[in-house]
């Protein structure tokens, strides 16, 4: 930390400047201070960020790693640099990296009204416990070590990637570590600030506890602000989408898999003797829910993402929705004994860097029209998976002029800009 402002510029000199200390800056951060050509006599690289380090989705996504993510150019170079730094600096121990399964599950679970009765069909109010039964099949579809669902729940699952395509990651753990390792080599970082001004001479910026401004020379700027991006570059399109997620703290260790889920709960149609569900159930509902495993025993579950609540500025103050959270809370302690039986931990809320509407969009990464202007932005559902590309990318094209790692192809920003 300290006050960059009192630095001075000379020819020669590069003064970057990274906006978002998300895991996109974080990761870039780290990527330029180890690139063999970074001097930190003559080059300095700041950080500036408008509230902490992983404020954003960083801080509460779920860290899916995957080979078979998108886009193709990118995906498999960043799984291997995962692999890379989680090798070279104890990634394990320090942002849990670990190798995964990945699978499909559906489960459903009707409620038993011992009377025939049915008791309530709002999902809200019925209390959690066992006084419901699944679709009456038994299953044996699940692997042998996937034993954290009831069994009589599990309608169906298909692994659809291994170990071998497929690792996961504490995104806080992650980002902190990613800036540590970034400060260590020589990057500042300088937080809670509104960034006002900006031209590729210099940035101004000011300080929110303080109202004081500063400003700094700027030979490269990046723009990593995330869902934000488009406050700093309104040329940039994004319609950020809202999404939840609940942490729980399990009572043991389960194994390791990320589990993308569609469970439906069924209203009170069924009676103990009749086990049989009437299809289709008139107020039954399913919530999709990715449901990852962690190391330490806890568990991370997040939902599909909504539109109601447009990004906030600042960006401290995402509103999260308790009944959002709730409805996760009930949904997955429904279908596992072990979630059921857990604490929880956290309920979170956070926006998703996404275009249209949250379809499939690829990020935009590299030089814009504006001489020294950057962007490493839009990375979707994808972000904490291809950040490690994304930082190298950007380290290429500063110190050597082009991407060297890849082809930046479509992720080229001049080519929509
Ligand atoms: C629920 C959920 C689960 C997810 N799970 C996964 C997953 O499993 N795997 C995966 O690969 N991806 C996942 N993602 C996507 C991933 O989280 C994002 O793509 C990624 O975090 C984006 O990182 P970022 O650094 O670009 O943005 P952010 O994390 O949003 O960071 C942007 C930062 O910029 C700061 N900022 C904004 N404006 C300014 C300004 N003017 N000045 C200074 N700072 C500013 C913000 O405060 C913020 O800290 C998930 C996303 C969600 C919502």
């Amino acid at each position: 930390m300290g006050d960059p402002s009192a630095q001075s510029g000379h020819v020669g000199r590069e003064d970057i400047i990274i906006i978002g200390g998300g895991i996109i800056g974080c990761t870039t951060a780290y990527y330029i201070t180890h690139h063999p050509r970074f001097n930190p006599s003559i080059h300095s690289v700041t950080i500036l960020e408008a509230a902490k380090i992983g404020n954003g989705a960083s801080g509460k996504a779920g860290g899916l790693v995957a080979s078979w993510a998108y886009p193709d150019n990118i995906a498999g170079l960043s799984f291997e640099l995962h692999n890379e730094l989680a090798q070279e600096h104890g990634g394990a121990e320090l942002w849990g990296y670990r190798r995964v399964h990945c699978g499909q599950l559906t489960a459903v679970r009707y409620p038993i009204v011992p009377d025939g009765k049915p008791k309530s069909t709002s999902l809200s109010t019925i209390a959690l416990g066992k006084w419901w039964s699944g679709s009456g099949k038994k299953t044996s579809m699940l692997p042998h070590d996937l034993n954290w669902f009831d069994v009589e729940a599990v309608q169906s699952y298909e692994e659809f990637a291994d170990t071998n395509s497929t690792a996961q990651v504490h995104p806080a753990h992650f980002t902190s570590c990613m800036v540590k390792l970034a400060e260590q080599s020589g990057a500042r970082v300088v937080l809670g600030i509104d960034s006002t001004q900006k031209k590729i001479v210099s940035l101004t910026y000011t300080d929110k506890a303080t109202s004081a401004k500063h400003t700094m020379q700027a030979s490269k700027i990046i723009l990593a602000a995330g869902p934000w991006t488009p406050t700093l570059m309104p040329q940039v399109q994004m319609s950020p989408l809202r999404a939840h997620s609940v942490t729980l703290k399990l009572k043991q260790q389960v194994s390791a898999y990320c589990l993308f889920t569609d469970i439906t709960l069924g209203a009170a149609t069924l009676s103990l003797d009749h086990a049989e569900p009437i299809d289709p159930l008139p107020s039954s509902k399913t919530i999709s829910l990715e449901i990852y495993a962690r190391p330490n025993n806890e568990v991370y579950i997040c939902s599909q993402g909504d539109f109601d609540i447009p990004l906030p500025r600042p960006t401290d103050a995402v509103e999260v929705s308790p009944q959002s959270c709730q409805e996760i809370i009930d949904a997955a302690t429904r279908v596992s004994d072990e979630l059921r039986d857990g604490l929880v931990t956290g309920r979170r809320a956070c926006y998703l860097p996404v275009m249209n509407g949250g379809t499939r969009s690829d990020p935009l990464v590299g030089y814009t029209g504006v001489e020294g202007l950057l962007l490493a932005t839009r990375h979707s559902c994808w972000g904490i998976s291809n950040a490690p590309a994304t930082g190298k990318m950007i380290s290429e094209l500063i110190f050597d002029g082009k991407v060297v790692c890849t082809d930046i192809g479509n992720l080229d920003p001049r080519n929509i800009l």
